[in-house]
């Protein structure tokens, strides 16, 4: 297991800056409070307290639509007149048309031309418009930011903004109001960094007694290396089977709190990815992406490792949107690895 723990030596004026911002973000006009969830059979297996955040039952099914919804709210007038732009397949492109959607604001995604009709329709349907473009994301992003400088509309970034951020910190303030009992560590999913950088924030500015460990695919673990760095790295290459967290460099806000107060990160495996969607499926009848089942991947890796017993453990299940025809391979190595 890949771990890396940071002093707490950094002032806490950044966090109190995006406690305010968290504090102050108006995201239930279009996200719910999701329930923050006992999972009986996970906490009987592993000896702990294991409680769910079920971020995958926000509208779109994930917590994306808390930061895209933050970052459009606050655009200016003129800004929100001229439209705003992204680039994404995933769950952000749904988050931004719905948010865009919401606050009457035109949307333009730009996605590769191999996405799969199903993403092409989520963003469509939401009232945006989809521009196919390039054979792969980079070159998507790359005509997006091309679009922004000729038609003067907002570029709206998946993690790296302090409204994004913020956005997505709402989460960490559900889960202190829902559990104001113990509270030990919290597991979070990292892709860009910004749902972590959030929770992060706001979490250690008002209990800093609790952990925050980043949960990253051992095929895409961009924190991970920055935090040994001690500088963001750009990974050489990044395995998609996690594709909600398949980012090759962590964002420049979100290091900027995470090297500070992050206290640990744990790499996991695809197959420990897919028997964590099993463990979680048992509990609540309902499938989760690979990236949403990255925190709870990493509670268990967690508590063999270090041995925990009963503590309150909260793992994020951040995103439900796997494609159906892909249940049928994580079911074959959930299966494949129980034959071992
Ligand atoms: C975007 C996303 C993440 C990671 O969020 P970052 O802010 O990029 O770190 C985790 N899980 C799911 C399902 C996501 O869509």
């Amino acid at each position: 297991m890949s771990t890396c723990t940071a002093p707490h030596t950094a002032e806490t004026g950044l966090l109190e800056h995006y406690v305010k911002k968290i504090l102050a973000a108006p995201v239930y006009d279009l996200a719910v409070r999701t329930p923050l969830q006992a999972a009986p059979a996970l906490s009987a297996l592993l000896g702990n307290q294991v409680l769910l955040k079920r971020e995958d039952l926000q509208p779109t099914f994930s917590f994306k639509i808390r930061g895209a919804y933050n970052k459009l709210v606050q655009l200016t007038p003129e800004q929100k007149a001229r439209g705003v732009i992204t680039a994404s397949a995933g769950n952000h492109a749904q988050g931004v048309a719905l948010a865009a959607r919401e606050l009457g604001i035109k949307a333009r995604i730009v996605m590769p031309s191999t996405t799969p009709d199903l993403k092409v329709q989520g963003v469509c349907s939401r009232g945006a418009e989809a521009v196919l473009h390039g054979q792969n994301f980079p070159s998507a992003l790359a005509h997006a930011l091309q679009l922004v400088e000729t038609s003067g509309c907002t570029f709206v970034p998946p993690f790296d903004d302090p409204d994004v951020i913020a956005g997505q910190g709402t989460v960490a303030m559900e889960i202190l109001r829902q559990q104001q009992g113990p509270l030990d560590a919290i597991f979070v999913p990292v892709g860009g960094g910004g749902l972590i950088a959030g929770i992060a924030a706001y979490v250690k500015y008002l209990r800093p007694q609790v952990r925050i460990v980043g949960v990253e695919s051992q095929g895409s673990s961009c924190l991970l290396a920055a935090m040994r760095a001690g500088e963001r790295v750009v990974l050489p290459s990044v395995d998609g089977f996690a594709d909600g967290t398949a980012v090759a460099q962590v964002g420049a806000y979100g290091f900027e709190i995470c090297r500070d107060w992050v206290d640990e990160v744990i790499t996991v495996s695809n197959d420990e990815l897919c028997s964590a969607i099993k463990l979680i499926y048992d509990d609540t009848r309902s499938i989760t992406e690979p990236s949403g089942a990255l925190a709870v991947a990493g509670v268990r890796k967690y508590v063999a490792h270090h041995g925990v017993q009963g503590q309150t453990l909260v793992a994020v299940n951040s995103g439900a949107n796997i494609n159906f025809d892909s249940l049928r391979y994580v079911a074959e190595r959930v299966v494949a690895q129980s034959a071992l």
